[in-house]
C-alpha cells in the first residue's frame, strides 16, 4: 500500500479533468492537496503529461520542512507557491494553479478582477493581482499568499492564477468560475465598461455560497 495512496489517485483524476475542461495544456499547471493528519502535501511532478502520470509519481512534501517524503519524480516548480498555503491558512487544505487564457489575460495587464458578476464570490468580494516574481520563487509564493488574503484565489501578474478550497473539486470549481468570471470581464471591457457590484451585495452572496444546497430564508415573499 503506497503512502496517501487515495490523495495520489485523486490529484491524478483532476490533473486529467483539467486538460479535459481545458484548464490547462500539455505538462502545464500543477496541483495539491493537504493531508492535515500526517502533514504532508502531496502534489503533482514537474514537466509529466496528466496522462501519463501514475499515483506513484505524486511527490510527498513535509509542510512544515518543505522536504520530500516519498516519490523519485522532480515535484512541481511552484512547489512553495502550495506549501506557503498550508503553512499558514487553516481553510486552505487544496490548490490547483493554471495558466488558463482568460485569466492569463487579465494577469498580464497586472489589473485584479472586480466583481462584475455575483460568481466572482466563488473567490471572496474580489480577486487580487499578486505583484511579479520570477516563477517558481519564494518571492512569487510569498506575493500570492500575500494577495490571496480572504481569497480562494489571486491572479499572478503576467502568468496565470491559483484557486484553492477546503478540497480538490472545490478548487477546481473556482478555478472554473473565475476563469469564466475573468472571459466576461474581458469580453465586457470590448464593448464598454463592466457595471461593478457593490460590497454589501458581494457580501451577502458570501454568506450564501456558504450555505451552498441549503435552503436560504428570505424575508421577503413574492
Ligand atoms: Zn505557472
Amino acid at each position: 500500500m503506497m503512502l496517501l495512496q487515495e490523495i495520489r489517485e485523486e490529484i491524478v483524476q483532476y490533473g486529467q479533468k483539467a486538460i479535459e475542461a481545458r484548464l490547462t495544456k500539455g505538462t502545464g499547471g500543477n496541483l495539491s492537496i493537504c493531508d492535515r493528519e500526517s502533514g504532508l502535501m502531496a502534489i503533482t511532478p514537474s514537466g509529466i503529461d496528466y496522462f501519463k502520470m501514475t499515483p506513484e509519481m505524486i511527490v510527498l512534501i513535509d509542510v512544515q520542512t518543505g522536504k520530500i517524503v516519498d516519490g523519485n519524480e522532480v515535484p512541481s516548480s511552484e512547489c512553495d507557491m502550495h506549501r506557503i498555503f498550508y503553512k499558514y491558512r487553516t481553510d486552505i487544505d487544496a490548490i490547483i494553479h493554471t495558466h488558463t487564457t482568460f485569466a492569463a489575460t487579465i494577469s498580464c495587464l497586472n489589473w485584479p478582477l472586480p466583481a462584475l458578476h455575483y460568481l466572482v464570490a466563488f473567490a471572496g468580494v474580489d480577486v487580487r493581482c499578486a505583484k511579479y516574481a520570477t516563477y517558481g520563487t519564494v518571492a512569487l509564493a510569498k506575493n500570492a499568499f500575500e494577495a490571496m488574503k480572504d481569497r480562494k484565489a489571486v491572479l499572478l501578474a503576467n502568468h496565470g492564477l491559483v484557486a484553492g478550497g477546503a478540497n480538490l473539486a472545490e478548487a477546481f470549481a473556482v478555478t472554473e468560475e473565475i476563469e469564466f468570471c475573468c472571459e466576461l470581464y474581458y469580453r465586457t471591457k470590448c464593448i464598454g465598461e463592466p457595471v461593478i457590484l457593490p460590497n454589501d451585495e458581494m457580501e451577502r452572496m458570501l454568506e450564501r455560497f456558504k450555505n451552498y444546497g441549503k435552503r436560504i430564508e428570505e424575508h421577503e415573499t413574492i
